[in-house]
């Protein structure tokens, strides 16, 4: 399959200033002088050196646009086989015609991702740096984007295998020690315990990483909650700055709970606005309330709104009663209004959680909300070293850690020098895997169907 020449569209999909048609592998130097021919008819395709030209049927009898090329020979190109790049006007029609020359001199048509699976299987990049890759293309901010840019350059590649060397070092170490004992080669236990909680304290700080990578790339989930007609959706709005929700003055206007994303600074935050929490009868209501439910259980964050013109009512009790454990904000809404409510009485109920009064009508403290929710839900100031961003790398790194982990037990509790040795080898495949240097082929075929065509 690494035999074949790929070739694919590698810019999106519409209308734009220009688009890009790659291929890749053996024969892409020789299908490209089939479908492009260089002005002035040269021979000789330069590396790395745009060249002008345009692109012609197969026969070379009708020309079609005009176009640059630019050659990467092996091994110094994206996948580490030639590669050549076209690049012309942003029209589908005449990318897509590129491709199908292509495909008629040679090539086929390239799976998604399989640029950069190449890339992976030539062993230029690694599996984190291929998904770092793809992360970088999807990226919802630019802190994500960064992030991922150092992992592309192979940062965390090389805290994992700084992390494998040292064991592999221990585990020679207590090897020859075992073969030789009288060379004195013995390596203290105490020495192998100092390095490995070392490890194990930094193989800990990347787990934890997930949490704020989490919200990096998947963005902050926070519902708006509070009893009908306290003014959600017309805060929704006036986070979002549009008229997004349906606002009137009746009780219970949002039949269902809406989502929709915005930006405070640079993070991602998905708001959802909930229906009303009164009891209903209609089914198609209850289940949008039973889904509006879920979705903010599980939700990073709540705003909980009163209106501050009316009483405190048992509703807004049991909210807080209810909600006071999470992190929420409480939001004091209708300032503009004579205000009604005890919200020292509020106050008390949940002292530790933080609070604004605002007028969602009016706007009045609204960038103040904003500015309190990328504070508390944002931690940009967390973003030190490595940030883990999958689901996968987490996974393994727990059963590195706990490799770890039961070794220095085992060291301490004095077991045999071969029960140590045992343990803390089965943290290497582990490790292979994270790297990617031990190849799954589902792991693989998961990673690299995220791609999109032509990357
Ligand atoms: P929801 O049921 O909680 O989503 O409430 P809505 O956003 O639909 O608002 C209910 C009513 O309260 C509407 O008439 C809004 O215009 C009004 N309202 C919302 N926020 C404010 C505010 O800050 N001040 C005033 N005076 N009215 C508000």
């Amino acid at each position: 399959m690494l035999k074949d020449t790929i070739i694919a569209v590698s810019t999106p999909w519409g209308y734009g200033g220009l688009g890009i048609v790659r291929l890749s592998g053996e024969k892409a130097l020789a299908v490209a002088k089939k479908i492009f021919l260089p002005r002035g008819k040269r021979q000789k395709i330069p590396p790395r050196q745009p060249i002008l030209g345009c692109l012609q049927d197969l026969d070379g009898q009708e020309r079609y646009e005009e176009a640059m090329l630019t050659y990467f020979p092996a091994p110094k190109s994206y996948t580490a086989e030639d590669v050549i790049e076209i690049s012309c006007h942003g029209s589908p029609v005449i990318l897509e015609e590129a491709v199908r020359q292509g495909i008629l001199a040679g090539a086929r048509h390239a799976q998604p991702g399989e640029f950069t699976l190449r890339a992976y299987l030539n062993g230029r990049i690694d599996i984190l740096q291929a998904e770092a890759i793809n992360d970088i293309i999807h990226a919802v901010s630019l802190t994500q984007a960064k992030i991922s840019f150092q992992q592309m350059d192979g940062r965390l590649s090389r805290k994992i295998n700084k992390l494998r060397d040292q064991i592999i070092h221990i585990l020679s170490q207590t090897e020859a020690s075992m073969e030789f004992p009288d060379e004195g080669l013995r390596i203290s236990p105490k020495t192998i315990a100092r390095t490995l909680e070392r490890a194990v304290l930094s193989v800990q700080k990347l787990i934890d990483s997930y949490d704020v990578g989490k919200t990096l790339s998947e963005g902050i989930t926070i519902a708006i909650a509070g009893k009908t007609n306290v003014g959600k959706s017309t805060l929704f709005n006036a986070l979002l700055d549009q008229e997004r929700a349906i606002v009137t003055p009746f009780p219970g206007t949002t039949r269902d709970y809406l989502e929709e994303s915005i930006k405070i600074k640079d993070a991602f935050f998905t708001l959802i606005d909930m229906a009303g929490w009164e009891n209903t009868t209609h089914p198609i209501e209850k289940e949008g309330i039973r889904r509006g439910k879920t979705l903010s259980a599980s939700a990073d964050g709540m705003l909980l709104l009163f209106d501050s013109s009316h009483p405190l009512t048992p509703e807004d009790t049991a909210l807080i009663k209810k909600y006071r454990q999470k992190k929420i904000i409480l939001v004091f809404n209708k300032i503009d209004l004579p205000r009604k409510m005890d919200i020292v009485r509020v106050q008390k109920m949940a002292p530790s959680l933080p609070r604004i009064e605002i007028s969602a009508l009016k706007g009045t403290y609204v960038e103040k909300l904003k500015n309190m929710l990328s504070r508390l839900f944002a931690k940009e100031d967390e973003i030190r070293d490595e940030i883990i961003l999958h689901l996968r790398q987490k996974l393994l790194l727990e059963e590195i850690l706990s490799a770890l982990k039961k070794g220095i037990q085992v060291l301490q509790a004095g077991f045999s020098e071969e029960i140590f040795i045992e343990e803390i080898r089965s943290a290497l495949p582990l490790m292979g895997q994270l790297t990617g240097e031990i190849r799954a082929d589902d792991v693989l075929e998961d990673i690299f169907s995220r791609f999109c065509i032509g990357k």
